[in-house]
């Protein structure tokens, strides 16, 4: 771990924190080839948590739920971020690139104008459990080069407050920390907190970022409201608000994710994500005529 606790962290400064206005359960499908997940981030929200357009949430011990994986598959318009807590995976893609993801790495693609992946466990046994986000791009960069970022856990921003957070900074920065990736436009923070029992933690964010909090252990509180297990609260946009202040209830784990919000069209087709049905036609013909493949 790149524990940087021995520098001054910077006060995150929250006097208006946001509440949270609606708490989400996932729903239990499978993708790939038959891979059990929770799509905690489904549709439906795409609007509401724009630039984020999935959530899943992948947690098993039974080999037959993950050992499948998701073979080839195109992507284009988004990036995908793989967060994987516990396990092995291995990807490769068109343009030849490999790459193993493993035990608190992430995977940081940028599928742009097209690529075709494979993402298949590297383990026969044991525990499987991480996450996969999707991250819009502004039109002006759907149709960029594709590109891809292996970030091994040891390369990911670290540091623990005095409040008892250890704070994992995968993208944006907190408390004065840089995260391992950094993007304009969309400006995504994400955060893996680890919390003790009773442990506080502070975000400053601006009001028109839409934020999000998953909690994959333990319970929450912010803002007075309980945040359980396996439960994502979407945080309010509250004009005037400058953060977000989450309690620990018991030793607690949690992602806080946040981004500003693109307000362009959205035309999903499973893999694809553009921002007119015209461009999807496009798209799907492109795929059949193996322009997808760099
Ligand atoms: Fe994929």
């Amino acid at each position: 771990m790149k524990d940087q606790t021995q520098v001054t962290l910077q006060q995150e400064v929250v006097t208006q924190a946001r509440t949270v206005e609606q708490l989400i359960i996932g729903q239990a499908t499978t993708d790939g080839d038959g891979v059990k997940l929770t799509r905690v981030l489904q549709q439906g929200l795409q609007k509401r948590l724009d630039p984020y357009l999935m959530l899943d949430a992948f947690g098993a011990d039974d080999p037959q739920d993950y050992i499948g994986g998701f073979p080839d598959h195109p992507h284009r318009g988004f990036e995908t971020i793989t967060y994987m807590l516990t396990g092995r995976m291995r990807h490769h893609d068109s343009a030849g690139n490999s790459g193993l993801l493993q035990n608190g790495g992430v995977q940081w693609m940028t599928a742009g104008r097209g690529v075709i992946h494979s993402e298949l466990p590297e383990q026969e046994e044991g525990r499987m459990e991480g996450f996969q986000l999707w991250l819009n791009l502004a039109a002006k960069d759907k149709m960029m080069a594709p590109w891809y970022k292996d970030i091994q856990s040891e390369n990911i921003p670290q540091f623990t407050t005095a409040e008892g957070a250890t704070v994992r900074v995968i993208a944006g920065s907190s408390h004065g920390i840089t995260g391992a990736v950094q993007r304009e436009i969309t400006e995504p923070l994400y955060l893996d907190l680890h919390l003790d029992d009773g442990a506080v933690f502070s975000q400053a964010m601006a009001e028109e970022m839409n934020a999000f909090v998953y909690v994959y252990r333990g319970e929450l509180q912010i803002a007075g409201q309980s945040v359980g297990q396996q439960r994502m609260a979407i945080l309010r946009n509250e004009p005037g608000s400058d953060g977000v202040t989450l309690t620990a209830k018991g030793a607690s784990r949690a992602i806080l994710v946040a981004g500003r919000p693109l307000r362009e069209p959205i035309v999903q087709y499973g893999p694809f994500v553009m921002n007119t049905q015209a461009e999807i036609l496009q798209t799907i013909n492109d795929y059949r005529a193996g322009k997808l493949a760099a």
